[in-house]
């Protein structure tokens, strides 16, 4: 009742009541409103397609700000000195031939503008299979073309993050990032029925969850930083993915994973008694250090087949929507 009458309130507000409940020394009552609420707004058994999830998780992660706003601040600590921006195909480009040492380099729109290329041999591409913005990358350009942004930070400071910046984000993109994961198990055949569930549909179906994740990656390394952090906590991934007792959807999505990865032969047979080697702790499994709790870790499930289909997926997109804004 709790979550619902939140839910009705205005998401601005309640985020910013949240994130400073959250801020405070005695953070447990803003704990466990968040985890109510997310309950609600990220339940996997809801349509993927639900853009209320993604309005919601924008207002929690900007606590109270203006999303946009938000993604101005985060960028304005970016410590990152390479732009590495990742496009898909028709994407347009840059090459300048008068900055680049590898003949293939090439730079974001972003990037080329705030670069000087005045009186250079440059030109504007439109990119086939897809690639990466070399800007801040020594080995492929001269320093004289980085544009502003990634000109070496060296000596330069940039000012640490202020602790609560990205408070929210730690709190709601680990149970965002499961929530697509789940979303994804669920559109893997399940072996045990009939019914085939269609994976291209369910990645289609995540485009907006997809749009979001490439809207903060492109916030800079701030928040790649988080990213990485909640992608490599084999703790935090083991907590949600399996589920606890009163999660009987987790429990029963997790069964599914595991069923799935046996099916796959992407599971060695040895490996298969995995998960009692994890609930009884380090040292129990066969060989420490080997292979021990590689099925309870994020990135083992989100490489590669995983990367190979949200690649595919993005691609897909992209070509939709170059067809369907074909003018601008
Ligand atoms: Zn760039
Ligand atoms: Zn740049
Ligand atoms: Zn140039």
């Amino acid at each position: 009742m709790m979550a619902a009458s939140l839910q009705r309130c205005d998401k601005k507000l309640t985020a910013a009541h949240l994130k400073a409940d959250l801020c405070r020394t005695d953070n447990s009552s803003g704990v466990r409103q968040l985890q109510e609420l997310l309950d609600r707004v990220l339940d996997p058994e809801k349509p993927a397609g639900d853009t209320e999830a993604i309005d919601w998780c924008k207002y929690l992660l900007a606590g109270g700000e203006v999303f946009e706003e938000f993604c101005q601040t985060v960028r304005s600590y970016d410590n990152a000195t390479l732009c590495g921006l990742v496009w898909t195909a028709n994407f347009v480009a840059y090459r300048c031939r008068t900055c680049g040492i590898s003949p293939c380099m090439s730079l974001c729109a972003e990037c080329f503008n705030n670069g000087d290329h005045t009186g250079h041999d440059f030109n504007m591409f439109r990119s086939q299979a897809g690639g990466a913005c070399d800007c801040g990358d020594s080995n492929v350009m001269r320093e004289s073309g980085f544009c502003s942004r990634h000109r070496l930070k060296m000596g330069e400071d940039v000012p640490s993050v202020p602790r609560d910046l990205l408070l929210m984000s730690e709190m709601v993109l680990p149970r965002f990032i499961i929530c697509i994961i789940q979303y994804l198990r669920d559109g893997y055949s399940d072996p045990d029925t009939s019914i085939e569930r269609d994976l291209q549909k369910v990645l289609q179906q995540l485009g907006p969850q997809i749009s979001l994740l490439e809207e903060l990656t492109k916030m800079g390394g701030a928040m790649r930083t988080i990213l990485t952090k909640i992608l490599t906590n084999q703790q935090m991934f083991k907590e949600l993915s399996m589920g606890q007792e009163e999660n009987a959807y987790a429990k029963r999505n997790y069964e599914k994973y595991l069923s799935a990865l046996r099916s796959s032969g992407l599971l060695p047979v040895e490996e298969e008694a995995m998960p009692e080697a994890v609930e009884n702790g380090a040292g129990a499994g066969p060989e420490p250090g080997q292979g021990q709790g590689r099925s309870a870790c994020w990135g083992h499930l989100l490489q590669p087949a995983l990367m190979t289909l949200l690649k595919r997926r993005i691609r897909m997109e992209a070509k939709a929507l170059d067809r369907g804004r074909g003018r601008s």
